[in-house]
């Protein structure tokens, strides 16, 4: 980043990034004019970002594979559950 004063190359003096911006402050050691730059989101926030993309294309992933998914007769657990819970209460009558 250049001095907007003077056109001197500035010195980097700062960085944060706690508001989950890159922010980075600069000096011209030339002139001593202070300025500072917004780099956008900082890295953090950005792999964090990916994360979520990540998680909820996956998710559109699952959904989207589930009706190609063959037919498997997965009420059968169920309904023994069920059939065990049923068993369960009518045994507390
Ligand atoms: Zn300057």
């Amino acid at each position: 980043m250049d001095c907007a004063k003077c056109g001197e190359p500035m010195r980097m003096t700062d960085k944060n990034s706690f508001s989950g911006r890159d922010i980075r402050e600069y000096k011209c050691d030339r002139c001593g004019h202070e300025d500072w730059e917004d780099n956008g989101e900082a890295l953090w926030q950005i792999l964090h970002n990916d994360r979520e993309e990540f998680e909820a294309a996956q998710a559109l992933e699952a959904t989207a594979e589930a009706p190609v998914a063959p037919p498997v007769p997965e009420q059968k657990p169920v309904i023994s559950m069920w059939n065990r819970i049923m068993r369960v209460f009518r045994r507390c009558r």
